[in-house]
């Protein structure tokens, strides 16, 4: 990175996620959801967790609590017993029901469309905001997860480790349109070839544009 000037590096970025967009045509948010406050809800659950496990909670929790009145005033017990198996259920059902009393009462029940409202929620942070605006309000949003904090450093389009300093760093890269949809492919790659601990280098894709390729 250090020897990259920023041009050739915004280059190599557009390399990378073009052909990563060609290696996984059909990207797209692996939660299900059917709304804002379904996703918001669901991206809170996937802390620590998996969305394959959220996804087999989400349908019997979204049914029992359609809306952020309902959550407010969910039984705690049945709401934990509920979202059991995603793990942290306790803290997670008190967050939730904070969250729904939030929205209820500071924004009609309507889950906000801005980064900084979004934030001020209960168990929302920046990733959680971004993946919301981007993949509910078409907002472009950067999320920087696990995977794009790993990938981004292995791609070296960053140097540090702080989510705030990444995304900033992700903003300089990738042009703004492409936010949401870069992000989702660096996690699918993450996901699916540049696991954290025993990377696929040999048949990764974008190997050689990878200053990171073989060295694990
Ligand atoms: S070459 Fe290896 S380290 Fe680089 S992106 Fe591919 S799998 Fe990850």
């Amino acid at each position: 990175m250090s020897t990259e000037t920023l041009t050739r590096r915004r280059r190599r970025a557009g390399e990378i996620i073009a052909r990563l967009a060609e290696t996984y045509p059909d990207v797209h948010c692996e939660l299900d959801f059917e709304d804002s406050f379904q996703l918001l809800v669901a991206t809170i659950l996937s802390a620590q967790s998996t969305d394959r496990r959220v996804n087999l909670v989400t349908p019997q929790l979204f049914s029992r609590y359609p809306d952020a009145a309902d959550l407010a005033g969910a039984e705690p017990g049945d709401l934990e017993t509920i979202i059991h198996s995603v793990g942290f259920f306790r803290a997670k059902s008190e967050t939730l029901r904070r969250l729904g009393t939030e929205l209820t009462t500071r924004f009609g029940g309507a889950v906000p469309r801005t980064l900084e409202e979004l934030v001020t929620l209960p168990g929302v942070g920046r990733k959680t905001a971004n993946v919301v605006l981007g993949e509910a309000f078409g907002v472009p949003g950067i999320t920087v997860d696990t995977h794009v904090l790993r990938l981004s450093a292995r791609f070296g389009w960053t140097k540090s480790s702080n989510p705030l300093v990444v995304e900033k760093d992700l903003a300089c890269l990738w042009p703004q349109e492409t936010w949401t949809r870069s992000s989702q492919l660096v996690i699918w790659h993450g996901r699916r070839c540049c696991h954290a601990r025993a990377p696929q280098c040999g048949g990764c894709p974008v190997g050689d544009l990878c200053p990171s390729r073989g060295a694990f």
